[in-house]
């Protein structure tokens, strides 16, 4: 209520530029700034406040799928409009909103079937929850894996009412621990190791033989490439890629489901997978878990465009995809001509929890000393760089070229 506010508050909000912040907004900078020390303060108290919101920034860091920065970027635009979402228009009746896009996710990876959840680790619960609640389920010791950001394997297998039966050792797995507990567990579960690596004296059942075993047999694959011949790159796939378990070849391994991110390897928006036989999709799909999991027309209407991308062999112009398979040489071209700092080799890496140890030849700008805070300090878009033997490394890969121009600003500026 304005009459009990103190007047300098008022004043000072009038006064200050709020730089298109809404007044509540303001007036809360404007009363932290009073709070912490005086009027002097507002002015910057204003401008943490609008950089608090969520802004476009440029990732010069070389990692292609940055949590922090919002994994694969995309470029959303659509009209204020209906969707067909739950609507079929051939019969004029209710459908359902993971049929439609479900569908076409599924032909592109090759599966009877498709549903879409909220992010990875939705995926990972339901299908739990909706294969085997109140059961065992069969994880290797070597897969029970924390992937970041508080997700670890052994805790979400204990929210979905599965319960966890190790088999095998941290560095040997063998069909025959698996076979050694199937009439103690409904699932058997094996995940990819995503971020990290056991070399050395180790041993892993391949999805074929655990298929051979039992059913159904669910694959938490994580990173979520869609074929590991990358049909839609005109070149193959590209060395860094080699080795990396795909979708589309897990299924025919004989993996009932298959589970993975939209914004990892796949380049597209936030999202879980949950891909493979029809009938056990569908009992994810009927589980009351699901419409708490489910996305909303954004998501899928983005996911299905990155899926119709793949189907038309035309993946390789997802700005993941584009950005990763810029080559160095273009890359040291577009350096030279920024016109500042030193030129430099780099490596960047897909990031995200994806290919741990694989390095992408890279080049960019180093620039002396630890300067990445004047950098994050830019507008219109922070620039967010790294720290490489105590210089400042801007790596052009996960740049868009659109945004050199700023990227010029910043070092004129700097220099
Ligand atoms: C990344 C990952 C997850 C979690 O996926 P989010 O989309 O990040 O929720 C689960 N399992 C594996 C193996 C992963 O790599």
């Amino acid at each position: 209520m304005a009459a009990e506010r103190p007047p300098s508050v008022d004043r000072l909000v009038r006064e200050v530029d709020g730089l298109g912040l809404p007044q509540p907004l303001v007036v809360d900078a404007v009363r932290a700034a009073l709070a912490g020390g005086g009027p002097e303060l507002v002015e910057g108290h204003v401008e943490a406040a609008a950089r608090r919101l969520m802004l476009p920034v440029i990732n010069a860091t070389g990692v292609l799928l940055h949590t922090n920065l919002g994994r694969a970027p995309l470029a959303v635009g659509r009209d204020a409009s209906y969707t067909n979402l739950e609507f079929d228009l051939a019969t004029g009746k209710r459908s359902s909103r993971h049929e439609t896009v479900g569908a076409v996710l599924a032909r592109a990876c090759g599966a009877e079937a498709a549903l879409v959840v909220n992010n990875g680790a939705a995926g990972v619960m339901l299908a739990l929850a909706a294969l085997a609640q109140d059961q065992g389920v069969a994880v290797s010791r070597g897969e029970l894996i924390e992937v970041g950001g508080g997700f670890r394997l052994p805790d979400v297998m204990a929210l979905s009412g599965a319960r966890l039966v190790e088999v095998g050792t941290t560095n040997r797995t063998r069909a025959a621990d698996y076979e050694s507990v199937l009439d103690e567990v409904a699932v058997v579960f094996k995940v990819h190791r995503s971020n990290y690596r056991i070399t050395g004296f180790t041993e892993d059942a391949p999805v074929k033989a655990l298929a051979d075993l039992a059913r159904p047999l669910v694959v938490d694959l994580g990173s979520g490439l869609l074929d590991a011949s990358c049909p839609w790159l005109a070149d193959g796939p590209p060395e860094w890629l080699r080795g990396e378990p795909a979708v589309r070849q897990t299924l025919t391994a004989g993996a009932d489901l298959v589970l993975f991110s939209g914004d990892k390897l796949l380049g597209g928006p936030q999202a879980g997978v949950i891909a493979g036989k029809a009938q056990f999709v569908e009992a994810c799909a009927r589980h009351p878990l699901y419409r708490a999991m489910r996305p909303g027309a954004l998501v899928l209407a983005t996911l299905q465009d990155v899926a119709l991308a793949y189907l038309g062999r035309d993946a390789a112009s997802l700005p993941f995809w584009r950005m990763a398979l810029t080559s160095q040489s273009d890359l040291l071209r577009r350096a030279h001509g920024l016109g500042h700092g030193t030129v430099v080799d780099c490596a960047s890496i897909t990031g995200g929890g994806t290919l741990p140890g694989v390095e992408i030849p890279s080049a960019g700008i180093a620039l002396q000393g630890d300067v990445t805070a004047e950098l994050r300090s830019r507008s219109p878009k922070p620039i967010i760089a790294r720290i490489e033997n105590d210089a400042t490394v801007l790596d052009l890969r996960t740049v868009d070229p659109d945004d050199d121009c700023l990227l010029v600003d910043a070092l004129a500026a700097m220099s």
